[in-house]
């Protein structure tokens, strides 16, 4: 039934990597992505098909590069379907696929799987974060990346981490200066505090450069970046928002803007994936869908994915092995940069919105009683079941609802994944042939 012997699901570093290795290796591959170009969250690339709308570290650029050339070298053997979802597995043991320019979904029977989904934003529920206005950093960097276009108006960045400076750095480059970035954790002190830590964190250059570059970008136009506040709450003011900030000494500010980004971290985007088997065929995640480690270990990740995938395609019972030490070393980085900026979030008021889809908040998460279950706060409290089914607000409710990581989600993943039209699931198409649509036509103009 399947033309392909493995199918990889995410077409970024990860995914890219994961195909080429097991290309190499001889089998055939189809790799799915959902947007219209490969590239993942670090190469987005513009709609129209034109040049990038932002400059990229040209270390990434130079890493993709490479695996495209070798992509193009093993021809034939790497398929592309570009606007293409992964659903799910159907009762027949069939990997579904929503093929969005066709309008139609494919089922195929590969002989083992790599997912390469990348990484979902963190985001903390605080009172009106649900409100219009209020967007993530890695939305409004997705708008910019692939339009080069921002939303009108002023823009406060609030969260943690990485991100939100090199947002920051992005949106002056781009000729808008944010109005301020509130870092909820306190790096600079914390790192005056305990050097090792600081020193942990610095350890990689190309880091170090990148996030010296931003910050002084942002001094440069007069950007103020405060470490150690938090946004406690928005409301809607007129046309915009009215935006309550605190620290940790209980100081604070008033903020009127058009738009508030919020961002407080990333994690892997596993919501609905099957572990480690599905349909009795070896399942492999690569990338940032396994831990989030950033753009360079991706690489290396999808590499390891790739070759593993190929080995246990040959004998189940292959053992994971240890990591590339380059990975561990990343897991390190990625560990002080966490502890440099770990902070406490402030209590939220009940009436705050858990679920956004759904518009569900701890009063109503409370009302289930004492000891409600995952079955009956999903049936019953209907959180994490609207269009996101939980992927960016399962992690949340869980912690107010005092459940274990996860249990949300149920003991199986609930598919399609996505949601689906019936006219696509009616044109379901199981002959996986050559058709258009199918082959390196679907690519948008990335056959080589
Ligand atoms: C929002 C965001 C912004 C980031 N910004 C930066 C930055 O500015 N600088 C930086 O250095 N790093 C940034 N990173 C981190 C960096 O992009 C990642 O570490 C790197 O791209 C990881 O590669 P990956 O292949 O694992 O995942 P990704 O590059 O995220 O690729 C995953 C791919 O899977 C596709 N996909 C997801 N679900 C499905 C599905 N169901 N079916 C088909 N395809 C699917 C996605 O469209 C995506 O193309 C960002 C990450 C995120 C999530």
């Amino acid at each position: 039934m399947s033309a392909c012997d493995v199918l990889i699901v995410g077409g970024g570093p990860a995914g890219l990597a994961a195909s080429v290795a097991a290309a190499r290796a001889g089998l055939s591959v189809l790799l799915a992505e959902q947007r219209p170009r490969l590239g993942g969250a670090i190469l987005r690339r513009a709609l129209d098909g034109g040049p990038p709308r932002m400059a990229v570290p040209v270390r990434h650029l130079r890493a993709w590069e490479r695996l495209e050339a070798e992509r193009c070298r093993l021809g034939e053997r790497i398929r592309l379907m570009c606007e293409t979802v992964f659903l799910g597995v159907d009762g027949a043991g069939r990997f579904l696929l929503e093929d969005r320019a066709a309008g139609r979904v494919k089922a195929i029977r590969p002989r083992g799987v790599v997912f390469a989904v990348g990484a979902v934003e963190r985001v903390l529920p605080r009172p009106g974060w649900e409100l219009p206005g209020v967007l993530t950093a890695g939305g409004m960097q997705l708008g910019l990346k692939e339009t080069g276009e921002i939303p009108d108006g002023s823009v406060l960045i609030a969260g943690s981490g990485p991100l939100p400076l090199v947002l920051a750095a992005q949106l002056v480059a781009a000729g808008r200066l944010p109005v301020a970035v509130l870092e909820r954790g306190q790096p600079i002190g914390t790192g005056l505090r305990h050097p090792l830590l600081a020193a942990r964190a610095m350890a990689s250059w190309p880091h170090l450069i990148e996030g010296a570059a931003a910050m002084a970008r942002l001094v440069r136009f007069g950007v103020p970046w405060h470490g150690g506040w938090a946004v406690r709450s928005v409301r809607q003011a007129g046309e915009g928002l009215e935006v309550h900030a605190t620290d940790a000494a209980g100081r604070e500010r008033l903020y009127h803007v058009r738009h508030l980004v919020l961002h407080d971290g990333l994690r892997p985007n596993v919501t609905g994936l099957p572990a480690t088997e599905a349909a009795g065929v070896p399942v492999l995640r690569a990338g940032d869908c396994r831990d989030v480690l950033g753009a360079d270990a991706a690489v290396l990740d999808g590499a390891r994915a790739g070759e593993l995938l190929v080995r246990r395609i040959a004998d189940p019972a292959v053992p994971e092995g240890p990591l590339p030490a380059g990975l561990g070393a990343a897991r390190r980085l990625q560990d002080a940069f966490t502890a440099l900026c770990a902070f406490t979030a402030p209590p939220i008021p009940p009436e705050t919105v858990l679920c956004r889809c759904e518009g569900r908040d701890r009063v109503t998460l409370d009302a289930l009683g004492t000891d409600p279950g995952a079955r009956t706060v999903r049936l019953i409290g209907r959180f994490g079941m609207g269009l996101c089914q939980g992927r960016f607000c399962a992690d949340t409710v869980s912690e107010f609802g005092g459940f274990a990581p996860g249990a949300l989600a149920g003991t199986a993943p609930r598919w399609p994944l996505r949601p689906v039209s019936v006219a696509a699931l009616a044109a379901l198409d199981v002959t996986d042939s050559d058709e258009p649509g199918v082959g390196q036509d679907a690519a948008n103009g990335q056959s080589c």
